[in-house]
């Protein structure tokens, strides 16, 4: 049976490992040691490593899993990351047969340009795209880009969940509340995310569902949170590109 469980990293980082009893597939390993330690408790072969995007928080445990697992390890094709074996784009299958499991590779450009997603039907790991109740930075890519990145993501079964790579969610839930604050399901989703961050569980798996739900960067087509970006901009926004980017701005100060 698949099991699904995150390795804690640096800060915030997750590490996802998606494992039997025997096989293990790691998704962003920024650092070793811990993957290792995980790898070595359960008895468990590394199989393959995906990546979603060159940041260090994401690639930085690369060469020591590859040194000590020879894993084959995918990442998109349009970033210079030293060490894949596997190069892959939009449209493109991984299949990790030893665990059963077949990836579409999705690009989600926007936090950086390269950045692409994995979906296997019913989850989705995503790196620095989407998050809990929020998205990546905009490091590489312009608000058009990621939008529609979001946009595609959000097309995803509603039952998909949804695997990031940080828990950013209560925090998140905090911004969110300045744009979008009468939302019901934004402050019961707050109640019980607080509830789990305060026994140490994490916030994730989310769900397409709820983040259509309660995430406001999914939500810039809604009249509520038009209406906190004609705050923000000062004049009433031409289209969802300019909501989104007034909503990300606002965030990146927050
Ligand atoms: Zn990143
Ligand atoms: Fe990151």
């Amino acid at each position: 049976m698949l099991t699904i469980t995150p390795i804690t990293a640096f800060q915030d980082n997750y590490i996802w490992a998606l494992h039997d009893q025997r096989h293990a597939v790691l998704v962003d390993p920024g650092d070793a040691a811990p993957c290792i330690d995980f790898l070595e408790k359960h008895g468990l072969n590394l199989l393959a490593i995906l990546i979603t995007h060159h940041h260090g928080d994401h690639v930085g445990g690369m060469p020591d899993l590859a040194a000590r697992y020879s894993p084959r390890i995918y990442g998109p094709a349009q970033e210079n990351i030293p060490g894949l074996t596997h190069s892959v784009s939009d449209g493109d299958t991984i299949s990790i047969s030893e665990l059963d499991l077949v990836f579409n590779v999705i690009g989600t450009p926007g936090h950086t340009l390269g950045h692409v997603s994995y979906y296997d039907g019913d989850r989705l790991f995503c790196g620095d795209t989407l998050f809990a109740c929020g998205c990546g930075r905009l490091f590489e890519g312009t608000p058009d880009m990621m939008l529609s990145s979001l946009n595609n993501l959000s097309r995803l079964p509603d039952h998909t969940e949804i695997f990031c790579a940080h828990e950013y969610t209560l925090s998140n839930i905090r911004f969110a509340k300045t744009v979008d604050g009468r939302n019901p399901m934004l402050l019961e989703r707050e109640l019980n995310d607080k509830a789990r961050r305060s026994t140490g569980v994490p916030t994730l798996p989310s769900t397409i569902a709820q983040e259509k739900a309660t995430n406001p960067f999914l939500r810039c087509h809604e009249p509520a949170l038009i209406q906190a970006a004609q705050i923000l901009l000062k004049h009433p926004p031409r289209d969802a590109v300019e909501v989104f980017g007034a909503l990300r701005r606002a965030k990146d100060v927050f």
